[in-house]
């Protein structure tokens, strides 16, 4: 069985359309898989000529490169943002680059959230990433609806069940808050179907794209989404703290933003230095400060390459390379796998998959040590991202492999089991 499943990767390898893009990217010294690219994604080579050439421009233009940079970064926003459109289904002015997840959710939490008398309750998930539980609770703190927080709650296989998210939208839901695959277990969302649930039960939805950007299609517009946002150092290996993104429909362009700044201004007035805010026409508006040129440049070359190798293509090979891995650790001897449990549900995989182990934080030390990096969260979580653009499914054999040999041989018991990585 085994190896009919090693002939089907390396198939799978000969058939790869994005095959060549592995080479593009840097892979640190002893690291042979990279498995983190959900928490981190890798440098390219075209990342790293962006930055490089953002440094020559802040060198040799100084002022002038707000003006006549490429793109100017007076519009590199925008300009990115339109890019970026076509990775999340939106229309170009739907969508902008900017901020950071955190700062964006803060943004437009506090421009949707409108509490009325009976309509207040904000939805989220349990399990949602702790920096959107503290968005949404300190909003709710500074508005005074400390009880209007409603958590759906996963069930005892980490499933989390579209149906019970649907009975917790009731006609006393202002917003909704879900990801659209969940950080920690690597399920998918049905965000078609949640965002006409909560739209027909006259709630505003926003998604956090964090761990779908950049490896899987969406359809933002089409859906009629209310509002997103992701970051873009996961999937799109824009670098640590590379600037994020932020969707708001159409439908919603007259809205004020809550926390206005003045490069959320309308671009023909903004140096009129006038103290009353005009907006800027479209998602743009929803931007604050001056735009962190540096921080963003990684991501004009990044975005080229998801670009160029096409959204479809990338969601495609992705899930081969899932399904690949979670049929290898299926095959593997029964005894040895006994304790090893994939919680991530078939039917629903998003970019990476997660499995878990009593010793999983030794199993990652061991891992590491054969130069396959992959990610823990606690308590007892692997995660297994196989990055589309630098991952192949001879990556995915050795893996399996490795895993084997380190559980046959129990080596994770050398190691402590304790705190892996951070982020
Ligand atoms: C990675 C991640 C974040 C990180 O937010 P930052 O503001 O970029 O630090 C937020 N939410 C989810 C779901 C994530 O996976």
């Amino acid at each position: 069985m085994l190896n009919e499943w090693k002939k089907e990767a390396s198939a799978a390898d000969e058939r790869d359309p994005l095959a060549a893009y592995q080479r593009e990217f840097y892979f640190p010294e002893h690291v042979r898989v990279y498995l983190d690219g959900n928490s981190l994604g890798l440098l390219s080579h075209r990342a790293e000529a962006a930055v490089q050439q953002a440094l020559e421009e802040w060198k040799t233009k100084a002022i002038g490169g707000w003006g006549d940079a490429s793109p100017p970064w007076f519009h590199q926003a925008e300009q990115l943002g339109a890019s970026a459109a076509a990775l999340v289904g939106s229309l170009p002015h739907e969508t902008i680059i900017a901020g950071s997840i955190t700062s964006n959710l803060h943004q437009l939490l506090h421009t949707f959230y409108r509490p009325g008398a009976k309509r207040r309750k904000i939805v989220m998930e349990a399990g949602a990433f702790p920096t959107d539980h503290y968005a949404v609770t300190s909003l709710l703190r500074s508005c005074n609806q400390e009880d209007a927080l409603v958590l759906v709650y996963p069930d005892e296989h980490h499933i989390l069940h579209e149906e019970d998210i649907e009975a917790a939208v009731t006609d006393e839901t202002a917003l909704v808050l879900l990801p659209s695959v969940l950080y920690r277990t690597g399920q998918r969302l049905n965000m078609k179907q949640l965002t006409k649930h909560a739209s027909d039960a006259g709630a505003v939805i926003g998604w956090d794209l964090a761990h779908s950007f950049g490896v899987m299609p969406h359809e933002l517009h089409e859906l009629e989404a209310d509002f997103a946002v992701w970051c873009t150092y996961k999937y799109a290996n824009s670098g640590p703290g590379g600037t994020a993104g932020l969707f708001v429909h159409e439908k919603h362009h007259h809205l004020t933003p809550a926390l206005a700044g003045w490069f959320g201004s309308d671009k023909d007035v903004q140096f009129d230095m006038e103290e009353t805010f005009t907006p800027a026409a479209g998602a743009g508006a929803f931007q604050q400060g001056t735009p962190p040129i540096l921080s963003t440049a990684p991501l004009l070359g990044s975005l080229e390459m998801l670009l160029e190798a096409g959204i479809e293509r990338i969601r495609a090979k992705s899930l081969q390379l899932t399904t690949l891995l979670r049929r290898g650790i299926t095959l593997l001897p029964e005894e040895e796998t006994k304790d090893l449990r994939i919680i991530t549900p078939a039917e629903g995989t998003g970019g990476h998959l997660a499995v878990t182990h009593p010793y999983a934080a030794g199993i990652c030390e061991a891992l590491k040590k054969e130069g396959i990096i992959p990610d823990y969260r606690e308590p007892n979580i692997i995660r297994l991202a196989p990055s589309p653009l630098t991952t192949s499914a001879a990556d995915i054999v050795f893996t399996v492999e490795t895993l084997h040999d380190i559980l046959k041989k129990e080596t994770y018991l050398q190691y402590k089991n304790e705190r892996g990585s951070i982020a």
